[in-house]
């Protein structure tokens, strides 16, 4: 028989106090479960010490604390993790955990879709034809996974623990599942449960401008634009939404970021294109654009995929382009190639090819065959 118990996971506070009250508990009742799901990350109503047996026995038969399924877990020496997660109408999305230079703590890059209903030319889940936005407790529930994989539960009060860092950088637009995004990320972000700090999330946008705003009102996270082109004519043709929201609308609603400041920058992703985007000329155009803007850069080399038809930029090219915008003063690493092999597979590993392809380099990397081009400090620089 098919389980028709409700998943209490995803749910916003409102929500679950609503669930509690409809069930004939009281309103507080729900701030002690909370706390179990969330602080504690219990997932058996049984073992829930501070609820009555009666109430546990009652939200056993209505309700289950349910996870997305774990298909598989994949670890390399210098300590990234990555889970390849099931859905129940059988998609599946991958969530990867990037640790910092100290390995002390670290970044989760977690999937706002399955597919992506943009069609950026050098991006491979813009290729997958299926898109659906994920629930709530898909995405929230992506990180539950990783921490359950660290063993960080509870909770602990002062904050020191490994999974630190959230980025909406998986696959999908995580503004065109903005409710359901922020949702999830709200959940995140309260106190008395994951308790991650709006400062430690940060959302990755192609630039979908009339969201932002309210991106900064509701979330108060920090925005990561992906920008790739300082021209309206090649921007357009990497990233088609560019004809919608031309380059000037979007440094516009940079400028209008609420929140930002120069303690909290603007990331502006950049993938190096050889022969594209990266030339001297290039850079200081970037330069032009972003001027008077608190931001920062992140170069990403650019990934190749089976089919796509860029050429990832020189390495000397890469270094040249840095060079300029950390002359003038902006933080600007690069993302380490390795890294983005498996930071750009977060999330776009749905086809088979693509998941045996990691799985060799995973493979490669637990036996530290890859060791060198994969240090964990050049992730760290990434993404902070
Ligand atoms: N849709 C959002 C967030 C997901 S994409 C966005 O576009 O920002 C996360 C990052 O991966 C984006 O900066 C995207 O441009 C980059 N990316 C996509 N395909 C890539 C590739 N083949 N190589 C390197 N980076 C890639
Ligand atoms: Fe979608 Fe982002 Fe990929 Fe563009 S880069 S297709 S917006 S996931």
């Amino acid at each position: 028989m098919t389980d028709t118990r409700k998943n209490l996971i995803g749910l916003s506070r409102e929500d679950l106090t609503a669930e509690m009250v409809a069930i004939g508990e009281k309103p507080y009742r729900a701030k002690q479960l909370w706390h179990q799901l969330y602080n504690r990350g219990e997932t058996d109503f049984f073992n829930m010490t501070t609820i009555s047996k009666v109430m546990q026995q009652r939200l056993h038969e209505q309700f289950v604390v349910e996870r997305p399924r774990l298909e598989r877990e994949m670890s390399s020496v210098d300590g990234t993790r990555k889970w390849l997660l099931g859905f129940p109408d059988g998609n599946e999305a991958e969530t990867v955990f990037i640790p910092d230079m100290d390995e002390e703590r670290g970044t989760v890059c977690i999937s706002s879709q399955v597919g992506c209903t943009l069609t950026c030319t050098f991006c491979h889940t813009g290729t997958q034809l299926l898109v659906r936005n994920l629930t709530p407790a898909e995405i929230v529930g992506q990180f539950m996974v990783a921490r359950d994989s660290y063993g960080e539960w509870p909770t602990p009060d002062d904050g020191g623990r490994k999974l630190s860092n959230i980025v909406m950088m998986g696959m999908g637009e995580p503004m065109f599942n903005f409710d359901n995004v922020a949702t999830a990320l709200k959940i995140a972000m309260d106190g008395d449960g994951i308790g991650i700090s709006k400062r430690r999330i940060t959302l990755s946008t192609s630039g979908v401008v009339p969201m932002m705003k309210r991106c900064g009102e509701e979330l108060g996270v920090n925005l990561a634009i992906s920008l790739h082109a300082v021209t309206d004519e090649l921007r357009s043709e990497l990233m088609p939404i560019n004809k919608k929201y031309p380059l000037k609308v979007l440094m516009q609603a940079c400028r209008d970021y609420p929140g930002a400041s120069n303690s909290r920058r603007i990331t502006f992703e950049y993938i190096m294109l050889k022969g594209l985007n990266d030339s001297a000329a290039d850079a200081k155009k970037l330069l032009q654009l972003i001027r008077g803007l608190p931001a920062k850069f992140n170069l990403i080399p650019f990934n190749p995929w089976p089919g796509s038809a860029y050429e990832c930029s020189a390495p000397a090219d890469i270094r040249r382009f840095s060079d300029i915008l950390q002359d003038n003063g902006y933080s600007a690493p690069i993302r380490a190639s390795r890294g983005s092999d498996i930071l750009a597979a977060c999330g776009q590993l749905r086809s088979e090819s693509q998941r045996q392809k990691c799985s060799r380099l995973t493979e490669r990397l637990a036996q530290g065959i890859d060791d060198e081009h994969f240090p964990a400090q050049r992730q760290q620089q990434a993404i902070s």
